[in-house]
């Protein structure tokens, strides 16, 4: 017997499509209870989605879309929209990077479309797509993302390829885009900013001296074309109580007022890097 709820993500003939509205997300968890795989490929894909929270229901279809190079032919492609108790949808789309996924569930294809590399060019693209479309339609309420905030009381001025990074001193009340990082810093704690080299920072620094994470921090912040960056070990003064319990008090600020936070989620260390 097929899963009520998912129809196992089958269709009867590759030209059918799939299309289950209004499915409560109650009725998905529980069918994930009972054993029903498709539904835990969904519900897995919804969970690793972070933000999407407080889900009431959810339509699945399927669809057969034409790729963008003509070569390839066609593709299936799964489609889950959700629906919170705002009303609000998130459209998800479900790839695999698994063929035996896809052997068994078609309308899952290989992501084929998609670098597996999240430091690559297309990737990089792509990020900034999703920024400028936050910045042009979340507005303040939704993500609060500023692109002129107060400047934290220093920034690492991030360059580009032809021109060194350095740590800039703001004036009172000056104002601009910002990114923070947001990593673990691990056992290593070499680069960093101290009372005796402040000055030192100031005047510039190679990115290859600093450590993987904070490395890879400053290429995103420049394919984001984001001029500015916020990292804790290099914009505080790591050796002076009075600056680090000032810093400490703003930090909530800082990180508030950032037009977007680098997360190293997976990264255990500033050795481990970004991507
Ligand atoms: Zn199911
Ligand atoms: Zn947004």
């Amino acid at each position: 017997m097929p899963c009520r709820i998912c129809h196992d993500l089958t269709v009867e003939s590759p030209s059918d499509v799939l299309r289950l509205d209004n499915i409560l997300f109650t009725g998905l968890q529980s069918s994930v209870l009972l054993g029903c795989q498709a539904c835990f490929l969904i519900e897995s894909g919804i969970n690793s989605f972070k933000h999407v929270a407080n889900i009431v229901d959810l339509d699945i279809s399927s669809s057969v879309e034409r790729h963008q190079e003509e070569r390839l032919g066609e593709r299936l492609l799964l489609r889950v929209t959700t629906r919170d108790i705002n009303g609000d949808d998130t459209n998800l789309e479900f790839y695999s990077t698994d063929v035996r996924i896809t052997h068994r569930w078609p309308l899952i294809p290989i992501a084929s479309h998609i670098s597996t590399d999240s430091s690559s060019p297309g990737c990089l693209h792509q990020a900034r797509k999703w920024l400028d479309h936050c910045i042009q339609n979340h507005g303040l309420q939704l993500c609060r993302s500023g692109t002129r905030s107060k400047l934290p009381t220093r920034v690492i001025k991030v360059g580009d390829a032809s021109t060194r990074p350095y740590l800039h001193e703001s004036a009172p009340g000056e104002t601009g885009c910002y990114a923070t990082l947001s990593y673990c810093w691990g056992a290593a704690r070499t680069f960093i900013t101290t009372i005796s080299s402040y000055s030192q920072r100031k005047t510039g620094f190679s990115i290859e001296e600093l450590p993987k994470t904070c490395h890879d921090a400053v290429l995103v912040a420049r394919a984001l074309s984001i001029p500015n960056l916020w990292i804790d070990s290099l914009c505080i003064l790591q050796d002076s109580t009075p600056d680090w319990e000032f810093e400490a008090a703003n930090m909530c600020d800082i990180y508030e007022n950032a037009l977007v936070t680098f997360a190293a989620v997976d990264s255990p260390s500033s050795d481990s890097g970004l991507f």
